[in-house]
């Protein structure tokens, strides 16, 4: 097989040993006719197994060489489509047509995984599930309960709409080229009106100001948020007042945070949905 060099800020580490290839793919238990997205194919890893499963497999594969590579070795399947794009622009929506949802299966390049987790919790409209192999430290942020110092903005965005496990470590000797780091295969599953929240955009931003400086009270990161939501707390009558009207006292950190006390923070401050 004609091997392409291993392209580092493509984050290619592509997985080598045949039993974690497996363990994947037996993860999502892929069914005949159902449509399935792979992220970053690269050699085929894992989509000669979901091909043989007999589930369509809509592989995005943004590296010219390795696409070339993927349609000949995959091109005359019936139950194939390659899109050759960049992850992080595809409407995922559309690639999955005419199915109008899909389950999703990667081996995520690192350098981008949070970028690319972040797009696929927006396109949830489409998609149910992802079996994702992450760098463990991600996994591990994504699935750090309250009180946790590994939870950040991350952990909310995904918490919100996802349910997330853990499911088996994979050793770096598993990949070509070696990678420094062990990985975490993870499941994410979709998880319906887990939030109660009225504008998400908005949500994102409070999320966001509130982890701003993680050792900080809430109360002094919401001192210090961006003009537009300090300017909303002052209309809720300062930032004091708008925690304790969202039940928070307002000398614990944002780790601290659960979920729902998030939701009703953005509400309090952005008002219920006009
Ligand atoms: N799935 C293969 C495996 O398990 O051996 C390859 C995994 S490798 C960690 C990541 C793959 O994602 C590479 O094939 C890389 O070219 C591809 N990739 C990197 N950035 C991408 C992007 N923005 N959009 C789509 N694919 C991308």
């Amino acid at each position: 097989m004609n091997f392409t060099r291993a392209k580092k800020s493509l984050g290619q580490n592509f997985l080598v040993d045949e039993t974690y290839a497996q363990r994947v793919v037996g993860a999502l238990a892929p069914r005949g006719g159902e449509t399935v997205v792979e992220i970053g194919p690269g050699r085929g890893a894992l989509t000669g197994l979901l091909l043989e499963s007999g589930a369509r497999v809509v592989a995005v594969e943004f590296d010219r060489d390795l696409a070339a590579l993927l349609r000949q070795r995959f091109g005359g399947r019936d139950n194939f489509k390659l899109v050759e794009a960049d992850a992080l622009g595809v409407d995922f929506c559309l690639a999955v047509e005419p199915a109008s949802s899909a389950r999703v299966v990667a081996n995520l390049p690192y350098n981008i995984s949070t970028a690319i987790l972040q797009r696929l919790v927006a396109q949830r409209r489409c998609v149910t599930e992802m079996v994702l192999m992450l760098q463990r430290e991600v996994v591990e942020r994504i699935a750090a309960p309250p009180g946790s110092h590994e939870r950040g903005y991350l952990t909310v965005l995904v918490e919100a709409f996802f349910d997330a496990a853990p499911l088996f470590d994979v050793p770096p000797g598993a990949f070509r080229p070696v990678p420094k780091v062990w990985s975490t295969v993870a499941r994410l599953r979709v998880r319906e009106g887990a939030a109660e929240v009225f504008d998400e955009e908005f949500f994102h931003r409070v999320v966001s100001a509130g982890f701003a400086q993680k050792r900080k009270t809430i109360l002094n990161n919401l001192r210090a948020a961006p003009e537009e939501l300090r300017a909303l707390s002052e209309r809720a009558g300062g930032p004091d007042a708008l925690l304790e009207s969202a039940g928070i006292d307002p000398r614990r950190r944002a780790e601290a945070l659960k979920l729902a006390e998030w939701a009703a923070l953005a509400n309090a401050l952005r008002g219920p949905a006009r």
